[in-house]
């Protein structure tokens, strides 16, 4: 098991750690990480691991069998090598902006309409979602990104723990942005966007909302009867 520094704390964007193993000459896993790797809708970080003047880019990160696999752009790192990590912080920033936004605008949905969420992908200039409604209109999509701005503009805290399993799932709708149920551990990571939504979740979000700015809608697409597609970004 790879150490995930990012789960306790998203904000960290240094890190030394130590070559514990190495693939084909560039897969490479540590004992602890500060990128994200793949998964749960969220793309994976990149930035760079140095060993003295070497810098090797990390292109992409994976997780496989609870080890987080960094891929980096040349050989030359090998087992027991001391790296020192840095991520590449103004895209990870986005994501956990544009992350946190996600949650917002699913679950003022959510709640309003009762649409369900079916899919979700955050990319780095846009979060895509999907989900089942059957009556379905711009100026009803444009209301909840409107009312999700509003709360972008108040101070609310977003903070992330774990529960007991059972206790986790009792929350109503807590695996809404899930792309299943979690997997079978005796706790789930929850992250709590206070008195808006909760959910199991292992991404990156932001502390506060206010962190968010705005976003804005950029389009919708029927995807079959009940299926809608609906795209927006961060106001930067
Ligand atoms: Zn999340």
């Amino acid at each position: 098991m790879t150490k995930a520094l990012y789960l306790e704390d998203s904000y960290v964007r240094e890190c030394d750690a130590t070559v514990v193993s190495v693939k084909d000459g560039k897969y490479v896993v540590l004992d602890q990480s500060l990128f994200y790797p793949k998964g749960g809708g969220q793309p994976w970080d990149t930035g760079m691991m140095t060993k003295g003047d070497e810098t090797y880019n990390v292109v992409y990160v994976g997780k496989f069998s609870g080890k987080i696999s960094h891929e980096v752009d040349q050989a030359g790192l090998t087992e027991g090598d001391k790296v020192r990590c840095v991520l590449d912080w103004e895209r990870r920033y986005k994501l956990m902006r544009s992350h946190t936004a996600a949650h917002v605008f699913a679950s003022l949905l959510c709640t309003g309409t009762g649409a369900l969420v079916t899919g979700n992908q955050l990319e780095e200039d846009k979060v895509r979602f999907d989900f089942s409604l059957e009556d379905f209109d711009r100026e009803i999509l444009q209301k909840y990104i409107d009312d999700a701005n509003e709360l972008f503009r108040k101070d609310i805290p977003v903070k992330w723990y774990e529960l007991p399993r059972e206790e986790a799932l009792s929350i109503p709708g807590v695996v809404k942005m899930a792309e299943a149920l979690p997997p079978h551990i005796p706790a789930l990571r929850i992250v709590d966007v206070v008195g808006v939504d909760r959910q199991a979740d292992g991404g990156t979000h932001v502390k506060n909302l206010k962190e968010v700015g705005q976003i804005e809608f950029i389009k919708a697409q029927n995807k079959g009867k009940h299926n809608r597609r609906v795209y927006f970004k961060l106001v930067d």
